[in-house]
């Protein structure tokens, strides 16, 4: 069940284990990826640099809040005109800096369209979304 939410929700990733705690889904995946592209050329590149942890909150799972652990690679880039020497690759569900994913934030977006932040807040965390109005506020300024 998990190992297959993870193949539909996290593209380029695969499943490594879980666990729940108080409530919340601890998910660790990692990247499958062997290439990357450099957002800032374009060129590919299959040269690791390192390895990093990008934690980030996405929609509940069943019910549970979810947390997910994401081992990415960060590479060299292979372009020597590059301004860049390195980055770290990308994923089609969540923006570079982002900790949450970006069909969490469309959410809690569309459930604040229709709301006041408080009454907002109230039904997202009702339904497994744990957030606060000051969050609310600042993703739909940052996004609307
Ligand atoms: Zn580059």
């Amino acid at each position: 069940m998990i190992r297959k939410m993870v193949e539909i929700r996290y593209p380029g990733t695969e499943y490594r284990y879980h666990v729940y705690a108080d409530g919340i889904l601890f998910l660790d995946i990692a990247s499958t990826n062997k290439t990357a592209v450099c957002p800032y050329c374009g060129y590919p590149s299959a040269k690791v640099h390192s390895y990093h942890t990008r934690k980030f909150a996405d929609l509940p799972y069943n019910g549970h809040e979810l947390s997910v652990n994401l081992r990415i690679r960060k590479f060299f880039c292979s372009n020597e005109n590059c301004a860049h020497k390195t980055f770290a690759e990308q994923f089609s569900f969540i923006k570079p800096s982002e900790k949450k994913t970006t069909r969490l934030i469309e959410k809690i977006i569309s459930v604040y369209d229709g709301a006041s932040s408080r009454k907002a807040t109230t039904a997202l965390n009702a339904a497994g979304v744990r957030v606060c109005k000051a969050t609310v506020c600042n993703l739909k300024s940052k996004y609307r």
